[in-house]
């Protein structure tokens, strides 16, 4: 006898999606939550989300396709996602961004991306927008929900998943989905499982969004999974984003009239580009760069180029107003100096080093062409009169991590022995590898469609379904 066909672990977008298809499935649910709130780090999401082959593409006249998401998808992460789960993932996207709309969400618009050939990032109104919807059909439907509850142990009989333990109480199920969420809140393990972005931000790391939101992603997947043997996927894939260390919550999008340049002086970036290209400059360029300006820049202060296809022009990002890079330099947070070779002095970048890129960055702001980096000369400001600033900049910010258990296309969890751990799914951040590294939307979009898989397919193991028949057969 079970208390519940189907436990959800999790209230983000991919325990809230699987307990809705778990329901729909027949299954009594009951969604555990360790927080007291609703939402998970997915309610202060911004929520773009990756699909192809939409009728909000179709509408604005973009060509696009499942397979052609796939290719881009496994090209930009190097083939190293497992390519049923990639190929799931391009195929079901689409069928959750309409889920979606259907459901009553405005879908504002679809930007460019930046791994893709073709707009694919569904613009929403954001993660809490997507929680309430997700939220009010998982009670209409009849889920449970246990807030402030966390799980810390699976139960499992004769090899199968039977049931889930908090610090006081003992639940029977038919089948547990795994949605925590990632492990971006937790130091050790992100020195364990994202060590490249560990050693190149330091003690500058915290999840995007600020400190606060680590309660969310303390990677309980992991240390569940392994309890049962499960084995770990997506081993150091993360992404960050880029931020001065006087700030801890930051907009990405930089000013188009900073120049960026590495310990030797070297400008390593186009500055307004996108996040990958920005996350693989700062790596390579030992995890650290110093945004370099004048005083007129300062003073200026432009706003950050706005995107194509971007439905309001963007306003400056706050961390780059005037009145914060004086007070900063005041504090001393921010490298000031008269001279050019005072500021290299000031941030130990050799002088000649700094003054050659100065000279060759202003040449090509007077000649209208970036030849080293492409940006657009419409943002470029040429260096002029001091004072100078320096502001170092790392990838401070981790937006998602992908280790986690490793899943199959049908969401189940693999055991050591290649085989699906019966009873047991996983869903969203904490499903080992199914985000890569890159491709803008990728994480919600996977919290949509495997939510969706996990919650089917529990549902139907739970029922007494075989579980290796897929659930999600009836999508490709
Ligand atoms: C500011 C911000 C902007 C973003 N922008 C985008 C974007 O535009 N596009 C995109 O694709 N991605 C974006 N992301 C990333 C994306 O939103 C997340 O990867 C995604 O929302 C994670 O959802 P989830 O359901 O996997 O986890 P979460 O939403 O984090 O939910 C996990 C839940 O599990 C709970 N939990 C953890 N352990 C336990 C336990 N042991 N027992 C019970 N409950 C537990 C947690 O408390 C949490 O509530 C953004 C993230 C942030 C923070």
């Amino acid at each position: 006898m079970v208390d519940f066909d189907v436990v959800v672990l999790g209230s983000g977008f991919a325990g809230l999606r699987a307990a809705i298809a778990a329901s729909e499935g027949g299954a009594s649910v009951l969604v555990i939550e360790a927080q007291a709130d609703v939402g998970g780090r997915s309610q202060y999401s911004s929520a773009g989300i990756m699909a192809a082959g939409t009728r909000f593409q179709r509408a604005l006249g973009i060509e696009d396709s499942p397979a052609s998401l796939f290719e881009q998808y496994q090209r930009a992460n190097h083939w190293q996602i497992d390519a049923g789960v990639a190929y799931r993932l391009a195929y079901g996207c689409a069928a959750e961004v309409e889920w979606l709309a259907d459901h009553g969400l405005e879908i504002k618009g679809v930007l460019p991306s930046p791994d893709s050939d073709v707009p694919r990032t569904h613009r929403t109104p954001g993660g809490q927008a997507i929680i309430e919807l997700l939220r009010t059909r998982a009670r209409a439907q009849g889920c449970e929900f246990a807030m402030g509850r966390r799980v810390e142990r699976l139960v499992v009989s004769d090899g199968v998943v039977t049931g889930v333990a908090t610090a006081d109480e003992e639940l029977a199920a038919g089948a547990v989905v795994l949605a925590t969420g990632g492990l971006g809140g937790n130091p050790e393990l992100l020195e364990r499982f994202a060590p490249s972005l560990v050693a190149a931000t330091g003690d500058w790391l915290a999840p995007v969004g600020g400190r606060e939101l680590a309660r969310y992603a303390p990677g309980d997947a992991i240390g569940l999974a392994e309890s049962v043997g499960a084995v770990l996927a997506g081993l150091d894939m993360w992404e960050a984003t880029i931020r001065p260390g006087y700030v801890e919550v930051s907009s990405q999008m930089l000013p188009g009239w900073i120049v960026a340049v590495d310990r030797s002086g070297r400008r390593v970036v186009d500055e307004t580009a996108g996040i990958v290209a920005m996350q693989s400059a700062v790596l390579a360029a030992g995890g650290e760069v110093y945004a370099i300006f004048d005083e007129a820049a300062r003073q200026a202060g432009d706003p950050p180029p706005t995107p194509a296809g971007a439905s309001r022009p963007r306003r400056i990002n706050p961390d780059w107003r005037p009145e914060v890079i004086e007070a900063m330099a005041r504090d001393g947070k921010v490298a000031r100096a008269e001279t050019l070779s005072g500021l290299a002095e000031k941030i130990g970048v050799p002088s000649a080093g700094l003054q050659a890129t100065v000279a060759r960055y202003n040449g090509f702001v007077a000649d209208g062409t970036d030849l080293d980096h492409r940006k657009d000369p419409a943002v470029m400001r040429p260096i002029g009169d001091g004072p100078y600033y320096a502001v170092a900049l790392r990838l401070g910010s981790v937006a998602y991590t992908s280790a986690g258990p490793r899943i199959d296309a049908d969401a189940q969890v693999i055991g050591a022995d290649n085989a699906p751990i019966p009873g047991l799914y996983a869903a969203g951040e904490c499903a080992g590898g199914v985000v890569g590294m890159h491709m803008a939307g990728n994480p919600v979009a996977s919290c949509l469609v495997f939510g969706r898989v996990a919650g089917a397919g529990a549902a139907q193991f739970a029922r007494g379904g075989n579980p290796l028949v897929s659930p999600g057969a009836a999508t490709p």
